[in-house]
């Protein structure tokens, strides 16, 4: 069993906090395993309580249009949440919910490696960069250790309040550009460094 299944398993047996009691699934996330860009949001809702998937509710949906507009589907991608389990009345997550569970995300992070972590909404923004507003920071990548983080809102925001929707599109448009800008600067810093000039070698011989 891989890594990755045993993990999988951990968090649909897991009893960690009170949101295991009323759990029709849990909801470990799905996509790649190679995948350069890792989205997560905050936690499962009705659906995805029901199905066992993440993003497969409305703001699922919103969430495949704006994929399918950059030429991307759920496939290339890995979808997590910050959370397994639908908190009641999808209400905000606990602090302590949020202690239990984050192990579970961290070695999801670890397995995929993503070079652009995509952060919805201000529960996952605040797992990389604690006390920082949301609406300041989206549409701005980020460094977080050796990923990339890039916050934006989350889907579901838009269709409460959809004055929101054309911030989500344009922080959308603008990931493939960052993908090839992280992509290029992998690629230079594998270079081999240029040699010395021998002038400046001699200043150490
Ligand atoms: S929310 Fe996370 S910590 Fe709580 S029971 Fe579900 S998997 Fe376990």
């Amino acid at each position: 069993m891989s890594e990755y299944d045993v993990l999988v398993r951990e968090i649909n047996g897991c009893e960690q906090c009170e949101l295991s009691r009323d759990r029709q699934n849990a909801v470990p996330g799905e996509g790649s395993l190679t995948a350069e860009i890792m989205f997560i949001g905050e936690g499962p809702g009705q659906q995805e309580d029901r199905n066992g998937r993440p993003f497969v509710g409305p703001a699922g949906h919103l969430l495949d249009e704006m994929l399918a507009a950059i030429g991307l589907k759920r496939p290339d991608v890995y979808i997590a949440n910050m959370l397994k389990c639908r908190p009641p009345r999808n209400r905000d997550p606990l602090p302590s919910e949020l202690d239990s569970c984050t192990p579970f995300l961290d070695r999801q992070i670890e397995i995929v490696a993503p070079s652009v972590i995509v952060a919805l909404g201000r529960f996952s923004f605040s797992k990389f960069f604690p006390g920082e507003s949301i609406s300041r920071a989206r549409g701005r990548p980020r460094r977080w250790r050796d990923i990339v983080v890039f916050p934006m809102y989350h889907p579901a925001a838009a269709l409460h309040n959809p004055g929101l929707k054309p911030a989500i599109q344009k922080d959308f448009e603008s990931l493939p550009g960052l993908i090839e800008r992280v992509k290029e600067a992998a690629r230079k810093a594998q270079e081999p460094e240029p040699a010395k000039p021998a002038q400046q070698l001699s200043m150490f011989e």
